[in-house]
């Protein structure tokens, strides 16, 4: 059978000058993404995945200093408002889609209302149709320490 195809809808671009403008972005994102499941983040290392991650997961509700990068423990679950957030990290899983993709599995297995998903590359082909990329650059044009582009598509 062949895969249902997903479509892109809305596609946005953002700018971004520092951390706290990126948890913005987050954080108002999350008021049209909360219920759609799956974000899968995109970029390098220090691109600010999980500066972004931080970003959603406060807006929802969540204090500060309760997110830390799950690199060491790939799922890291999250209590906010009644609803349980997974953060899943798949650092380091670029050569073992199938296992990136267990990994997931794994995270979603207890329904979390949210799945935010850092190394989504790493998926390789179980990336899943319905999701939303969230695609972070350093800024190549601009000062690089701080500056960022950022896109992020939603495929329904
Ligand atoms: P990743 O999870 O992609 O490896 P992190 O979010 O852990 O990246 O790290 C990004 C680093 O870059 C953090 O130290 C953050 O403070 C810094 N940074 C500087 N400018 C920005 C920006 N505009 N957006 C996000 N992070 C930024
Ligand atoms: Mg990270």
């Amino acid at each position: 059978m062949k895969p249902k195809k997903s479509k892109a809808s809305a596609k946005k671009h953002f700018k971004t000058k520092s951390p706290e403008e990126t948890k913005q972005i987050a954080a108002d994102i999350m008021k049209e993404l909360s219920h759609k499941g799956i974000v899968c983040l995109f970029g390098t290392l220090g691109a600010g995945k999980t500066t972004f991650v931080k970003g959603c997961l406060e807006g929802l509700g969540l204090a500060a200093h309760a997110v830390k990068s799950p690199t060491y423990a790939y799922i890291r679950e999250h209590e906010v408002g009644g609803k349980r957030v997974a953060h899943v990290d798949l650092y380091r899983w670029e050569r073992n889609h199938a296992v990136a993709s267990a990994l997931l599995q794994q995270a979603m297995e207890r329904e979390p209302h949210l799945t935010l998903v850092e190394w989504a590359e790493n998926l390789g082909p179980y990336l899943p149709a319905q999701r939303t990329d969230v695609k972070l650059a350093h800024d190549a044009m601009r000062d690089g320490e701080s500056a960022r582009v950022i896109e992020i598509v939603t495929y329904e």
